[in-house]
């Protein structure tokens, strides 16, 4: 059942992506941030889980590329495109080791990082 599993680390309500590889160039509007899928376990990120989603328009894409084919979740029940749960639930934006173990790395826009926010 639930267990009471109290979150006293880590920062579990980022809004927007802490890396983005481009601006949205579907929306124009939107970051096109890292994620990592993590299942059912949010402890436990998938190795090969990264898609990129749009904070805006929610687009998806599979490789840290937007030039690449991007399809949109569900509206009703949005799914994570890895394990396919709940998008928000199953999947968080990734940080800097996660990336780094994608292999996305270089993909990374610092300009549009969350904590660069210049301006
Ligand atoms: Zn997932
Ligand atoms: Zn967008």
């Amino acid at each position: 059942m639930n267990s009471d599993r109290r979150s006293s680390s880590g920062p579990i309500s980022v809004r927007g992506p802490m890396h983005s590889v481009a601006m949205c160039p579907i929306c124009q509007a939107g970051l096109c941030g890292i994620r990592i899928c993590t299942g059912d376990d949010p402890l436990v990120p998938a190795p090969r889980g990264g898609f990129l989603l749009c904070d805006e328009c929610e687009a998806i894409w599979m490789s840290p590329d937007v030039t690449t084919a991007h399809h949109y979740p569900s509206s009703e029940s949005p799914e994570c495109p890895i394990c396919h749960g709940d998008l928000w639930g199953n999947s968080v934006w990734a940080d800097n080791q996660q990336i780094q173990s994608l292999g996305w790395s270089q993909a990374v826009n610092p300009d549009l990082d969350q904590t660069a926010t210049g301006s």
